[in-house]
């Protein structure tokens, strides 16, 4: 593992590997590492010959300036995590001035796909990660990026700015990471409480349950409100959206056959901390 904060520094390294023609992968995340990341850095090690690791939390993605300042930030766990999965990493740890060197005034246009769920919830949320990821992506120059199925409408963002772009980076999707009680695994789950990380399984088991027991049997508004009414129910617990869409353009559907990739998000919060989590319900998983 390396540890490199500057732009100069790293595309230094980078041309160095490139003339012995290495591959690179990469994966952005904005640190507080845990279980979900390593599987994107375990994947990207297995399709390239160096791992790219950004560590930055983001500002211009954050629209509550309180979640910023309380993202959990700890660079040395991190980097002892990421040492112990392989010596081909590179951590990329930038200052704000080195990503920003001035500000990012960028719009970008989704069309439809930012404008529901997170986006409606969180505005200005998806071109903060556009800025930050098109930024990151340009300073890399990664053969393949890793993006997790966790933060789903992210990685539909994210596919549509690289065709935008035409950045011939290919983006992989991996699949959610979960604690043996089904939560996924987020770095928001370190500010819960013991007792309120047992409440938060019940998101993915409400999910869970939505899918074994309401997917084409119920209306879809009638599994919207049964899932939102039941968690609603759990001690402490908002929900903030839960939204049953096509996967592709991430507009709600009225009709389980609609489309044929119908998927569930969801937002909730427990106390002041924001979860999110999803399912795929047409997905066979036997
Ligand atoms: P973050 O540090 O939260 O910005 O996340 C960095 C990357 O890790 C994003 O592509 C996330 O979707 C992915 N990720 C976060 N949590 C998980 C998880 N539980 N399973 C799989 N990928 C995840």
């Amino acid at each position: 593992m390396r540890l490199i904060n500057t732009v100069d520094g790293l595309r230094k390294e980078l041309s160095g590997l490139r003339k012995t023609k290495q591959t690179v992968g990469f994966v952005p995340t904005m640190g507080a590492l845990h279980k979900g990341h390593l599987s994107l850095v375990k994947q990207s090690l297995a399709e390239n010959d160096i791992c790219v690791v950004s560590i930055f939390v983001n500002p211009t993605q954050f629209n509550d300036k309180e979640d910023l300042k309380k993202y959990p930030r700890d660079i040395e766990k991190d980097c002892q995590l990421l040492t112990t999965v392989s010596d081909k990493i590179i951590v990329f740890n930038p200052s704000e001035s080195e990503i920003y060197p001035e500000p990012d005034t960028r719009c970008f246009d989704f069309g439809q796909i930012d404008k529901v769920m997170e986006g409606k919830y969180r505005p200005g949320h998806f071109n903060g990660v556009a800025q930050v990821v098109s930024r990151l992506f340009d300073i890399v120059k990664p053969d393949k990026a890793y993006f997790g199925e966790k933060d789903f409408q992210q990685l539909a963002v994210i596919r549509d700015m690289a065709r935008q772009l035409r950045l011939g980076i290919q983006i992989v999707p991996m699949p959610i990471v979960r604690e043996e009680n089904g939560l996924a695994l987020s770095s928001r789950n370190e500010l819960l409480t013991p007792s309120q990380k047992i409440e938060a399984a019940k998101i993915s088991e409400e999910l869970k349950n939505s899918k074994a027991e309401m997917y084409k049997r119920v209306s879809v508004p009638e599994t919207i409100h049964s899932v939102t009414e039941r968690l609603n129910k759990v001690e402490g617990m908002t929900v903030e959206y839960f939204e049953i869409v096509d996967g592709i353009t991430l507009q709600p559907i009225e009709n389980w056959y609609d489309t044929e990739y119908v998927v569930g998000c969801i937002a909730v919060y427990l106390g002041k901390v924001r979860l999110i989590d999803n399912i795929e319900y047409s997905k066979n998983d036997k």
